[in-house]
């Protein structure tokens, strides 16, 4: 009962806090556009016309663009994506382009971005838009009926809320928030709300909707999301110069970094998984291509899996090639060693060079195997935990070559 009431009144705070910031809107629309007229970020690529100048309010910018770069920002910072976008761009210049692109392309030009169902959802996402009723393909930036509203975006895989609100804002400059992680930080230290953001989403969307400016909402959006990738920064928040600082309670507290309120962290799953590099008697080296489902779906992979308690790192390389390929090797020295870690668990890739014995290699758990010269493999998607297991095998060639 007393924790019922304490939460209780926290809530009756927060809507208090709420409700102030709303009164507030106008003075905080003004003070965050006006700094980020001086210190945002203004020249982003897809928020600028072809000839590099800023939109005027209301004109369309090329929505495929805007699409493309709002998934990349979904688990990366601007600085990492716009060296993949421009790349991006000039491979699949259009969303026709893209669809009708080998999914293998697809998944190389994303390669070191992770989260590679983005990628995927994005081809299948442009298949679904060119095949629906006015398509016409006639123009090259615009070859379909791009929707605008966000029930449009919605129905493609891989769209939140907050992502469809990004690029309606970003490439027609029409009227909905957004409310990504740099948001719901900075919105969380203007309420200090006492609970996690994501307890309370309802009240964070409606402080998002509330404080939009309707007349510049490109700018407006923007312009928060600058905020909180420029100043109002995960761990050391520079309220010294940020324009909301008179009206932020968790700055008024004291305690700004305090805030976003977490929950405490809970502990990652550990695995080990054994890997093999299995070569042949030409030099060849053995990869798998991963079922289309999952994480890292449609990605190539040197084979292996998940050692068993009590198994040596050697037998489950043995075991799993086996498994997964029908296969025998001999498993000689360790090539390389290397933790990496996902949202949701934490993997030690123990990688064992594999010498190949007997047995015509079958995909029995992936969706094909091919022998490829080392030189080869640039040319596959590989997960980012692969590409320094193959910067191993190629030094440990290219010394061997030249013993
Ligand atoms: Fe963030 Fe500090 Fe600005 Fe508050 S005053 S919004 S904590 S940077």
């Amino acid at each position: 009962m007393a924790v019922a009431s304490a939460l209780g009144a926290e809530s009756e705070q927060t809507n208090d806090a709420l409700e102030g910031l709303v009164h507030q809107a106008p003075a905080l629309r003004a003070a965050l556009l006006h700094w980020w007229e001086a210190n945002g970020r203004l020249r982003v690529p897809w928020k600028l016309r072809p000839n590099g100048s800023r939109p005027a309010p209301g004109e369309p910018l090329c929505a495929f663009q805007t699409w493309v770069a709002e998934v990349m920002l979904q688990q990366t910072r601007l600085e990492v994506v716009l060296p993949y976008w421009q790349r991006w761009m000039e491979t699949f210049p259009t969303a026709l382009a893209l669809a009708r692109a080998d999914t293998q392309q697809v998944l190389l030009c994303w390669q070191g971005l992770g989260y590679y169902a983005r990628a995927r959802r994005l081809q299948q996402g442009a298949r679904l838009l060119v095949q629906a009723p006015g398509a016409t393909h006639a123009a090259p930036h615009e070859p379909i009926a791009w929707p605008r509203e966000l029930e449009g975006w919605l129905a493609l895989p891989g769209i939140g809320r907050s992502t469809a609100g990004g690029i309606l804002s970003s490439a027609f400059d029409l009227p909905y928030p957004i409310l990504d992680g740099n948001v719901k930080r900075v919105l969380a230290r203007l309420l200090a709300c006492p609970t996690p953001p994501a307890r309370s989403l309802a009240r964070f969307w409606e402080l998002s909707g509330k404080l939009l400016d309707r007349a510049r909402p490109r700018d407006f959006n923007q312009a928060l999301m600058d905020l909180g990738a420029l100043v109002c920064t995960p761990r050391s928040p520079r309220c010294g110069a940020c324009p909301w600082q008179s009206h932020c309670a968790a700055y008024a507290a004291g305690v700004p970094a305090a805030y976003p309120v977490k929950d405490a962290p809970r502990p990652l799953p550990f695995q080990v998984i054994g890997v093999g590099v299995v070569l042949d008697g030409a030099g060849r080296v053995l990869i798998d291509q991963r079922l289309n489902e999952g994480l890292l779906g449609g990605l190539w992979e040197f084979p292996g899996g998940k050692q068993e308690p009590g198994e040596a790192i050697e037998a489950t390389i043995e075991r799993e090639l086996v498994e997964e390929l029908a296969i025998q090797v001999e498993v000689g020295e360790e090539l390389i060693r290397l933790d990496h870690a996902y949202s949701h668990k934490r993997l030690r890739f123990v990688v064992h060079l594999c010498r190949w014995i007997s047995g015509e290699p079958q995909p029995l758990t992936c969706q094909q195997v091919r022998w490829v010269e080392p030189a080869e493999l640039a040319h596959f998607p590989f997960p980012a935990a692969n590409a320094r297991i193959i910067a191993a095998l190629l030094a440990r060639l290219g010394a061997a070559d030249a013993a």
